[in-house]
């Protein structure tokens, strides 16, 4: 019998001293990935080990665009049938964790239970279908207008749009012990594969309503300054 554990602990050795994939990187990989420990953080917090954070100042100045121009069109069947959909997913989410008992916890790999969750959190704290609209149009428009800080149809992309509806609301806190035991409320990390299939979800759910937005922003933009 081949001894599992043996191959993978030297796997994982023989990996640890190969150079982080990410060109100009002088660090050596972390475990199983591809990358050092900082590039593989970034990948799962923002889809790509060379991505990062989009700037607030940025996305609070493309926020109210997004949300001016939601008021000025909240009757377009466009913008009903997107918040429609968004509506459906909400209650989709809430529904799945009522239908389990009080003390159901989602399985690490289970990503429609954890998906669940953050929709049912979203939910509880009030988040309307037009808020989530409002956050994935934030983050659209930081692809559209320039300087367009993400590429579209990116995993980057679709990671920022997930994070961005998921923090329509503030994250649930839970209990930590520090390092001298003494108790602290953290808020809760988003799990990285809730943020690849949401983020899959919405492109493809939101792609046509949020080009058409950005193409009518744009266009009142470039009216505007003329
Ligand atoms: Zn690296």
């Amino acid at each position: 019998m081949t001894n599992h554990v043996g191959y993978w602990r030297d796997r994982v050795d023989a990996n640890k001293r190969l150079p982080c994939e990410v060109r100009g990187c002088p660090r050596t990989r972390t475990a199983g990935a591809r990358w050092c420990n900082r590039h593989r953080l970034r990948d799962a917090r923002f889809g790509s080990p060379e991505a990062f954070a989009l700037p607030r100042r940025r996305l609070a100045s493309l926020s109210k665009i997004a949300s001016k121009f939601l008021t000025a069109n909240s009757g377009h069947p466009a913008v009903t049938l997107a918040r429609r959909d968004l509506d459906a997913m909400l209650a989709e989410g809430a529904a799945h964790v009522a239908a389990r008992d009080a003390w159901w916890k989602p399985a690490e790999r289970d990503v429609t239970g954890k998906t669940a969750v953050e929709l049912k959190r979203l939910h509880d704290a009030g988040a309307t279908s037009l808020d989530l609209l409002r956050a994935a149009l934030t983050v659209h428009l930081t692809a559209c207008l320039p300087p367009a800080l993400l590429e579209r149809a990116t995993p980057e992309y679709r990671h920022a749009l997930a994070r961005a509806v998921l923090m329509a609301k503030p994250l649930n806190k839970r209990m930590i012990l520090t390092s001298r035991y003494k108790p602290r409320r953290i808020y809760s990390r988003l799990s990285t594969r809730v943020l690849r299939s949401l983020g899959k979800t919405l492109a493809v759910k939101l792609c046509v309503v949020l080009d058409a937005m950005a193409r009518a922003i744009e266009q009142q933009q470039k009216a505007h300054s003329t």
